[in-house]
Formats: C-alpha cells, structure tokens, sequence
C-alpha cells in the first residue's frame, strides 16, 4: 500500500479563464448556444489553420458522426466500414441510420486500422469508411483517402483522440475527407465537459449538418432572436436532433482550445519519460509519430509481453493496490453482445485487436500529472512484474 494519494487515471485540466467565461456566460443571459458557440467554432477554424473550415460544434463526438454520417446520405442497404479497436460510438451512428458495420482489423504496429483490409472488406454496399486515430497517433490517412477515391467512398474520420494529431505536418482536420470529428468529452485532450466539433471544408455538408445539428430548423435560435427584423418565423424542413453545443460548455471550449498545444507539450514530455523508463521491462511501448509529426497522446497504451509473467488483469490489480488507476482501450466490439451477435463476429477474424486487447493497459497520462508521477507509475510497475526498486 502506498501513502501517496491515488493517482487517478484522468482528470481535466480547467483554468481560472474558463471559469470566468462560464461566468460571464451565466450573468450574461444568453446560456444555450450563441455567441460563445460562434467565437469557439471561429477559433477552431483558426486553429486547424483555415479561417474558412466549416466548424460546427455539437453536444458530443458521438452527435457529430451521426450529423456527418447523416449528411452523406448513409442509410438504410449502406455498409460503413472502421475498425474493431474502438469506442463503441464510432459504430453506433451507422445503426442509428439503419445503414451496417463492418468491422476489420488493426495492423499490431500501429494498433490503427488497416487500409489493406479496409480495401478487402469493400463490398457493393460500401459508402464509407471512419478510420479513427487510436490513442492520438494518426491513421495513415494517405492511404484512406486513395482507397475512398478509387472505390467513391466517403470518408468521416474519428479524431476523438486527435487533438492536435498531425501527418506529414498537417493537423488531423485538414487531411481532405468528407468529415472529421472531435471530442471534448471529460477525459480528452480538451474538454467542455460534454462537446465535440464536426469539421468539414464541404460547404453543402456543412449546411446540412447545421440544420439537422437543431431540430431541422431553418435558422437558429439565436439568429431569430438577435435579428433587427421580427422574426419569429422558422421552417422545419426535416426531423432533425437536439445536438447544439451550449454558449456554457463553449465558454470552457474557447480557453482550453488556446491551451491545447501547452496541454499536448505537456503529454509528449510524460510519454517520453514512460518511454524511458520503461524501455527495459517486458512490456510493449507504444508506437510513436514519425519523426517531425505529432501524437497527442491521448492515450498511453502498454502491452504486457508474455515473459511478463503476469495477466494484464492481475498486474491493473496491482497498480490500483499500489494507488494508481489504469484503464483499458477498449473492449474490442467484436467482443461485445450487440456487435458480436448482430453481425456473428468471430474472435478469429480479429487476431490483432485481440492479441493486444488481452495484453493492454492505458497508464495515465494528463497535463496536471508531473514527470515524478510518471516514475511513480513505472517504479509501481517495476514492482508489479517483480523487478526490484
Ligand atoms: C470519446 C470517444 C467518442 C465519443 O465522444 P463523445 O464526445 O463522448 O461522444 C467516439 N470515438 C472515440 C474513439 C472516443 O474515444
């Protein structure tokens, strides 16, 4: 047992800016999305470097895939096609539009999804594929697209790990897919507590996800009630969501996107050091960007070598004995009721996102944690596999 106080596996980094916007947004009168939800979709946009990127922000990741999903016209006799080592949300907007899932496997070097068998699994069906960027290392997007192309596929990329995630130097956002969808849920790179962002340079897409984001309105809330004409007047031109980011989570969302870099310098210091000191023990360490490009390390994802000697249940019972919590991502879907019924999925069709579900552990990492919290963690670990101090 340790004296030391347990050291969570995730906890959000808020400042006293986003506490006197939020603040400034409740005495200011305008609580529900407004002028807070504009400057922060504007301050995206500056952010991935395009002041004329659509941004849309929405209540979560989750309402964004479905909005992009739904804005491509996937329906009903559709196949999307991602990868089984992921969130179930990736895949569940597909079913709320009646469409299907495929799943396919990842490549174990990258724990991402495989474009050689995303191109196998194409099927007349296909009208799309969310590659997702697991832990916060970019999809080789590359690839993706070229696949998308010669087969006419769209492509909604889930980024809820990748902020700030680039590939050859360009922030994940800016790649040139159809959609792409960030979260801001409790534990991500940035949080609003509960948010996300829809990006997308198709303007006809973006309108469509604009309307639907909001019941199906032709215009919203605040343009009615802010216009200098009466105009009480609206439209509804299809039965659309309640997806709408509130001005009081995009009040947070606008100072912790102007830390997300600090906040990205901050995990990369931290993975570095896990990389060091944990260079000698039978564990596999995670993949890293290319040299020039960045992880946003959102995830900090061990394997357990069999040499270990240990169960990855037994050695996460451990770190929690020693004070330090753990996770896993995630519980590959295939293993899953719903999926694993729905579609007959069979553990053999999955080898790489088994192999490493049954030997992977996310040790912490977050802005608020110090480089001698990392050497707790791993001096914990050394002591889980039995190496002495
Ligand atoms: C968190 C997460 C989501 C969902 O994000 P919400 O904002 O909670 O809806 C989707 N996909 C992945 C991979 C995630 O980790």
């Amino acid at each position: 047992m340790s004296d030391l106080p347990f050291l969570p596996f995730a906890l959000p980094e808020i400042g006293e800016d986003e506490i006197n916007e939020v603040v400034d947004t409740l005495r200011s009168g305008w609580v529900t999305t407004g002028p807070k939800a504009k400057r922060f979709e504007q301050d995206f946009a500056a952010f991935l470097g395009e002041p004329q990127i659509e941004c849309i922000a929405v209540n979560s990741a989750t309402a964004g895939l479905h909005l992009a999903l739904e804005a491509c016209g996937i329906g009903p006799g559709d196949e999307v096609i991602t990868t089984t080592h992921t969130f179930t949300a990736t895949a569940e907007v597909v079913r709320y539009l009646g469409a299907d899932v495929v799943l396919v496997d990842i490549d174990p070097a990258t724990l991402n999804i495989d474009p050689k068998l995303v191109e196998a699994a194409i099927t007349p069906r296909t009208k799309c594929i969310i590659p997702v960027h697991y832990a916060g290392l970019a999809v080789d997007m590359i690839a993706i697209l070229d696949i998308a192309r010669k087969h006419g596929l769209r492509v909604v990329e889930d980024a809820a790990h990748a902020l700030p995630t680039t590939l050859e130097r360009e922030l994940i956002g800016t790649m040139g897919s159809d959609a792409t969808v960030f979260s801001f849920y409790a534990n991500k790179t940035m949080t609003t507590g509960e948010g996300g962002m829809l990006v997308t340079r198709n303007a006809e897409l973006a309108k469509r996800a604009r309307v639907m984001r909001l019941h199906g309105m032709s215009r919203d809330a605040f343009d009615r009630f802010t216009s200098k004409v009466p105009s009480w007047y609206y439209e509804i031109v299809a039965p659309g969501f309640k997806y709408n980011l509130t001005d009081i989570a995009a009040a947070m969302g606008i100072h912790q996107l102007r830390r997300v870099r600090a906040f990205q310098a901050r995990r990369a210091e931290l993975a570095q050091r896990y990389l060091e000191v944990l260079a000698e023990l039978p564990v596999v360490l995670p993949p890293q960007a290319p040299e020039g490009d960045m992880h946003s390390w959102h995830l900090f994802v061990i394997q357990l070598k069999d040499s270990a000697g240990l169960g990855r249940d037994a050695f996460v019972q451990k770190l929690y004995e020693a004070g330090i919590g753990c996770s896993v991502h995630y519980v590959p879907l295939h293993l899953h009721p719903y999926w694993r019924d729905r579609y007959q999925l069979r553990v053999e069709q999955f080898p790489h996102s088994q192999y490493a579900f049954e030997r992977m552990v996310s040790l912490p990492i977050y802005s608020l944690m110090t480089v001698a919290d990392v050497d707790r963690v791993a001096a914990a670990i050394r002591r889980a596999l039995g190496f002495s101090q």
